[in-house]
């Protein structure tokens, strides 16, 4: 990069909007954080996505998710794509999509295992930032469970996303084909206890703007989302 091209990289970093976006399991903000992303002509990003990632090749390898050391080796290596652009979502590991994959409840009930691996989340979090801090488009969404406090706590507009247990229990039950609401609920709570354990996501940090979803329809949120970010 040439030293002009350099400068005006640098100089649109720091006029790049960073928005985080933090909440529960069930509380609508991967689809909620991307619609306001593509209607804000943002980049969005899931980091949720990356310890999923990270979990699934935990499972497509054999490696025991309990294990901390081989954990941490499955690092080594870790060759993760994501797509940033809300109309083009991805994500693939060693060229190979596993969009799909990473939602396989085998993937989940593994996950929080991996994610409280403090070397695990020292390795993701230098990844999101540089996302955050590079980019074409005006501005980024990244949502997660720390981003307000931990991966981006100077970013521009910070907020925690909630809804009632049972509304968040409902959305999910809706999402999925079959299974009984009970049964999902039951997931989603024991996901949102491991969680918990590591990261506070259920209070809102100084500074964090709380949105409550609970009886607001998915367009009513998207629109409130957008309103805090450009007000
Ligand atoms: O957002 P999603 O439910 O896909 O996240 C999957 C898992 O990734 C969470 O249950 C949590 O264990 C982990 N996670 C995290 N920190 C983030 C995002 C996700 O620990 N910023």
């Amino acid at each position: 990069m040439s030293a002009d091209a350099g400068a005006k990289d640098a100089q649109a970093s720091r006029s790049r909007i960073a928005v985080a976006v933090d909440g529960p399991a069930g509380s609508g903000k991967s689809s909620v954080s991307r619609a306001a992303a593509r209607e804000l002509g943002f980049e969005y990003q899931d980091t949720g996505a990356a310890y999923r990632a990270l979990a699934w090749r935990a499972v497509a390898s054999g490696v025991d998710p309990n294990d901390v050391d081989a954990v941490i080796g499955l690092l080594g290596g870790f060759d993760y794509e994501i797509g940033v652009d809300p109309d083009d979502y991805f994500v693939r590991i060693g060229g190979e999509p596993v969009t799909e994959a990473i939602r396989d409840p085998a993937v989940s009930a593994v996950v929080s295992a991996i994610a409280r691996v403090p070397r695990v989340r020292e390795h993701l979090t230098g990844l999101f930032r540089e996302r955050i801090a590079h980019g074409s488009r005006p501005g980024i969404i990244t949502e997660g469970r720390d981003i307000t406090t931990v991966v981006a706590p100077d970013a521009n507009v910070r907020v925690l996303l909630t809804a009632s247990a049972e509304a968040r229990q409902a959305r999910r039950a809706a999402e999925l084909e079959s299974p009984s609401a009970e049964a999902v609920g039951k997931q989603l709570a024991a996901r949102d206890a491991q969680d918990l354990k590591v990261v506070d996501f259920m209070t809102a940090a100084p500074g964090v703007v709380t949105l409550d979803s609970t009886n607001l329809n998915f367009d009513e949120t998207v629109a409130a989302l957008v309103s805090l970010i450009r007000p």
